[in-house]
């Protein structure tokens, strides 16, 4: 049989679908660590952690903030079930600073009374964000 040649990438969030398009390659942000997706892969299911999802059509990159779910892997296809999943114009930049200021200050101060595992997640989530964001600000 012969390989698949691209890969159907389909990236739906708690509320809504987001990605639903041909591409070439997908790197995905695993909880153990980002791994690349070819067509031809072998199927495997994966948990995600927090990070920057990239795909890739042709030389044109996509970027997507996902925070935690599954991937599903198929060798013509990837599906992505995200608890977060946003797009770089999705971002609100000042939102996002003012969740990195307030985990940053909490981070700073750490007292019995604050979760510091919550802290460090916000102010990684934040981080990821302001990343994506600039990712859609050097494309344009
Ligand atoms: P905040 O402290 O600003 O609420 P958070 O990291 O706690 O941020 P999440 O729990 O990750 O927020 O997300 C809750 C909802 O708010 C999700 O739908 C997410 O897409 C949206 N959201 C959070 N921060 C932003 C942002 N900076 N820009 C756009 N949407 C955001």
């Amino acid at each position: 049989m012969a390989l698949p040649t691209s890969l159907q990438l389909h990236i739906v969030s708690a509320d809504r679908s987001l990605v639903h398009e041909r591409v070439d390659e997908v790197e995905i942000p695993g909880a153990d660590g980002y791994f690349g997706v070819l067509p031809g892969h072998t199927p495997l299911l994966a948990t995600l952690g927090m990070g920057e999802l990239w795909y890739r059509r042709g030389q044109a990159k996509t970027y997507v903030l996902l925070s935690f779910g599954f991937a599903e892997v198929q060798p013509d296809r990837v599906t992505i079930l995200a608890e977060v999943a946003e797009r770089p114009e999705d971002i609100d930049i000042t939102r996002a600073e003012a969740a990195r200021r307030r985990a940053e200050e909490l981070l700073a101060k750490p007292s019995i009374d604050i979760d510091a595992e919550k802290a460090r997640l916000a102010l990684l989530r934040s981080l990821i964000r302001l990343q994506v964001a600039t990712r859609a600000r050097i494309r344009s």
